[in-house]
């Protein structure tokens, strides 16, 4: 059986595995996603030699969320280098929800990470930009290097998200009065808004991992989109707390890379080799898809991808 073959054969297993999974509920605080059909489900693998395996509802475009923290981080340390990015928001995880104000308050409202929300409203306001639509539009631009010219702002998550994105507005003003804020507090929470609420496939999200996995190479496109020497920064900030609250587990359980996001979304990256990517939107407790980090496990372990268990 040719490699490709077996692709197939496990994404087709792991698509069977994560229907059969009723546990989880759709997010409602953002009363888009509480809309979307609860049992889409699909998987994708976007392998280093540019081949996309992929099976169920691939092509379906949902709602990026917290995974565009990932592309804006990484454009954040672009533009000022790895270390900066570090010492101006921070490498640990919270140990706490990925919205939540009691974290920066325990930690003189310093974000720690640029992957939960306060984090990701002071990277996009970190960046180099003149404007706020400029700044929106380098973000996007970027999503796209990292995926696929296709990516697109949905009208219709993003008023969803700006009608009702309160929490996030006070804890821009909370980074803005300690200091760690860099651009209007306001200007910088519309367009981290806004960074959540393109619409990806499945597909565009396991390529946006195959980036970090070919050493910040686009696999489809092969466009060089990050360079090297910050593919471990990423990688480390993503284990770190890019599975929210339940990172730790999922390094123990799965030992890869990871980001998931409320809309459904989860990204694992096997460096050198590939990622794997699912969605459904129904979300565990902690706000990561349980149907989607069920199939990349299944994959995951069946392939051995364990960074801690080379072999
Ligand atoms: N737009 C969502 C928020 O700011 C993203 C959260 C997430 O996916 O973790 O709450």
């Amino acid at each position: 059986m040719s490699f490709n073959t077996r692709l197939q054969t496990l994404a087709d297993e792991a698509l069977t595995i994560g229907k059969a999974c009723n546990e989880g509920a759709n997010a409602d605080y953002i009363p888009f996603l509480a809309s979307v059909p609860a049992d889409l489900c699909a998987v994708s693998m976007a392998c280093c030699d540019g081949t996309v395996i992929h099976s169920g509802d691939h092509d379906y475009g949902f709602a990026l969320e917290s995974i565009s923290k990932v592309c804006s981080m990484s454009l954040a340390m672009e533009q000022k280098g790895a270390e900066l990015v570090r010492e101006k928001i921070g490498a640990e995880p919270t140990g706490l929800p990925f919205n939540s104000v009691m974290a920066l308050t325990v930690h003189q409202d310093k974000p720690l990470t640029p992957l939960v929300n306060a984090g990701a409203m002071s990277t996009v306001s970190f960046l180099d930009a003149p404007d706020k639509e400029s700044r929106w539009q380098m973000i996007l631009d970027f999503q796209r290097k990292m995926m696929s010219h296709n990516i697109r702002l949905s009208d219709e998550v993003n008023t969803s998200e700006q009608e009702t994105n309160f929490h996030n507005r006070a804890i821009a003003w909370l980074l803005y009065a300690a200091g760690n804020c860099f651009s209007d507090p306001m200007d910088a929470c519309e367009v981290y808004t806004r960074q959540c609420s393109t619409l990806v496939s499945c597909d565009d999200l396991a390529t946006l991992g195959g980036t970090l996995a070919n050493g910040g190479v686009n696999p489809v496109t092969k466009e060089q989109v990050i360079s090297p020497d910050n593919i471990g920064p990423i990688l480390a900030e993503m284990t770190m707390e890019g599975m929210y609250d339940y990172s730790g587990d999922w390094a123990y359980l799965v030992g890869l890379p990871g980001k998931s996001g409320v809309g459904g979304g989860v990204v694992a990256v096997v460096p050198g080799r590939m990622a794997i990517a699912g969605f459904s939107p129904p979300l565990d407790e902690a706000g990561n898809s349980v149907r989607a980090m069920k199939m990349i496990r299944h994959i995951a372990n069946n392939l051995n991808f364990n960074v801690y268990r080379p072999c």
